[in-house]
C-alpha cells in the first residue's frame, strides 16, 4: 500500500471541519470511525505480548517450536513458529512487514493455537507450518514522536525516499526521519541465490561501496527462513484502505458482490521473469480465498490494484526464488507466493482503522483465508484449481474514503 501518511493533529483538524461536496451515493456496509468515536490500537499485541504468548503456546505442545531468525535493528528478536514435523511438506506465512498493518499478526497467532489444539491434525499430517508473525517488530511498537504504530522499520540511518536509486524508505510523521520499507528489500545474498540477489539491486548498482549488502535485517531474515526450509508457497499479509466492489453489468453478481465492501486485495507475482508454474501455484491460492470468502457474509476479495513486478516486493521476489527452484530441477508444485492485503490500516492515522468494533472481524477475514489454503494445499484440492479464475477477480479500483472523513 502506497503510503499516505496524516498525522493524528491533522485528522483532527479534519474531523470538526464540515463535510465538504455531497453525499456519497451510497454508503456500504461499515462501521466507520465516526467523528466522536475514540479509536483504540490496545487491543493490537505489543512486542512483549507476542512473544510471551508464542512462548507460552510454545511450552504447552510438542508440536510447535519458537525460534528466533534475526536480530531488528532495535535489538528485538524476530519469532518463527515452525508447527508440525519438519519431514512434511513446507509452507510460511509472513506478517506485518509495515509496523502499521497490524491484522495478520494477530490473525496467525490464532492460526497457530488453532494448530497446536488440534483444529487443523489433518492438516498437520500433510504440511510442515512456518509462521513469521509478525517481520517488522520495530516498527509495530507505538512510536513516541507519532504515537502510532511506524511502517518502516525505524533504521533512521536510512537514506531519505529516492527510488531510482533503490532507497525505498518511508518518513515518521513529517519528522525528516527516514526508514526502510522492509518490503522492498526481499534480495538475498549471492549465497543464497544467483537469480536474484542483493547486486541486482539498485542500491548495490548506484554505489556498491556504499551498499555492499543488504541493510535490511528484518527481510534478511525471512530470506534465510525460505531458503533454510524451501516453502512451496509464501503467503504475505498486509492491510490496505478502503475500497468498494464496483462491477460491470455482465459481472456475475455472486462472485462480485455490488456495493460491498473489500475486505482484502490479493495479488500475485507480476515479475515477468516469474516461471508459469510459479505463477499458476500463486493464482490457486489466489482463486481459492476468493472462493472461501463467498462463504462468509463478511468478506469480499479483490484484486489488489498494483502492476508492479518490482522484485524487491515479497509478493514477486519469493515466486522470483521459486521459480529459480523450478529452473534447477526441484520437483513442484512450488515457487506459490501470494500478498493478501486485508482493510483497515493505520497508516499513521488512526482513523483508517474502521475502530475497534471492526478489527476482530477483519483480522477472521485473514484467519478464514489462511485456513482456507492450508486446508486446501493439505488435501490437494489446491493443485485442482482452475488457475485461469484469478484472472476474472476484479481490480478494487473503486476507492472508498470513509464518508467522516474529508480527505
Ligand atoms: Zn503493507
Amino acid at each position: 500500500m502506497a503510503g499516505r501518511v496524516l498525522g493524528v493533529s491533522a485528522a483532527a483538524t479534519v474531523l470538526m471541519a464540515p463535510l465538504a461536496g455531497a453525499e456519497p451515493d451510497r454508503i456500504p456496509n461499515g462501521p466507520y470511525v465516526t467523528p466522536n468515536q475514540t479509536v483504540r490500537i490496545d487491543s493490537f499485541m505489543t512486542y512483549d505480548e507476542l512473544t510471551s504468548r508464542l512462548h507460552r503456546l510454545d511450552q504447552r505442545s510438542d508440536l510447535l517450536e519458537v525460534e528466533s531468525i534475526g536480530v531488528s535493528g532495535e535489538g528485538r528478536d524476530l519469532w518463527l513458529a515452525k508447527v508440525g514435523d519438519p519431514s512434511k511438506t513446507p509452507v510460511m506465512i509472513i506478517n506485518q512487514q509495515h509496523g502499521d498493518e497490524p491484522h495478520g499478526a494477530e490473525a496467525s497467532l490464532d492460526i497457530i493455537r488453532g494448530l497446536v489444539s488440534g483444529v487443523g491434525s489433518s492438516i498437520l499430517d500433510e504440511l510442515y507450518v512456518l509462521v513469521v508473525p509478525r517481520v517488522n517488530v520495530d516498527g509495530a511498537e507505538v512510536q513516541p514522536e507519532t504515537g502510532v504504530p511506524e511502517r518502516g522499520n525505524t533504521d533512521y540511518d536510512a537514506p531519505r525516499l529516492r527510488s531510482a536509486r533503490g532507497f525505498f524508505t518511508t518518513e515518521l510523521g513529517d519528522l525528516e526521519l527516514w526508514s526502510y520499507d522492509v518490503n522492498r528489500y526481499h534480495y538475498a545474498t549471492p549465497e543464497q541465490s544467483s537469480f536474484l540477489n542483493w547486486k541486482d539491486s539498485l542500491s548495490y548498482d548506484f554505489d556498491p561501496v556504499a551498499w555492499p549488502e543488504n541493510p535490511v535485517p528484518e527481510a534478511l531474515a525471512v530470506l534465510d527462513t525460505y531458503f533454510e526450509y524451501g516453502p512451496i508457497w509464501v503467503v504475505d499479509v498486509h492491510n490496505q484502505g478502503h475500497h468498494v466492489v464496483n462491477p460491470d453489468p455482465d459481472d456475475d453478481p455472486e462472485f462480485f458482490r455490488d456495493g460491498w465492501r473489500t475486505t482484502g486485495g490479493i495479488l500475485w507475482s507480476l515479475n515477468e521473469n516469474t516461471h508459469p508454474a510459479a505463477i499458476e501455484l500463486s493464482k490457486q491460492l489466489a482463486v481459492t480465498m476468493k472462493l472461501a470468502s463467498l462463504q462468509y457474509g463478511h468478506m469480499e476479495i479483490t484484486r489488489y490494484d498494483s502492476t508492479s513486478g518490482f522484485e524487491g516486493i515479497a509478493r514477486n521476489a519469493y515466486s522470483l526464488y521459486g521459480t529459480e527452484r523450478i529452473v534447477n530441477g526441484e520437483e513442484g508444485p512450488l515457487g506459490g507466493s501470494l500478498l493478501v492485503e486485508i482493510e483497515g490500516q493505520t497508516e499513521g492515522n488512526l482513523n483508517s482503522l474502521l475502530g475497534q468494533k471492526r478489527s476482530g472481524l477483519l483480522q477472521q477475514n485473514v484467519i478464514n483465508l489462511l485456513w482456507s489454503v492450508l486446508g486446501a494445499t493439505a488435501d490437494g484440492s489446491l493443485f485442482e484449481v482452475d488457475a485461469g479464475l484469478a484472472d476474472t477477480i476484479l481490480v478494487d479500483d473503486a476507492n472508498d474514503q470513509n464518508p467522516h472523513l474529508d480527505e
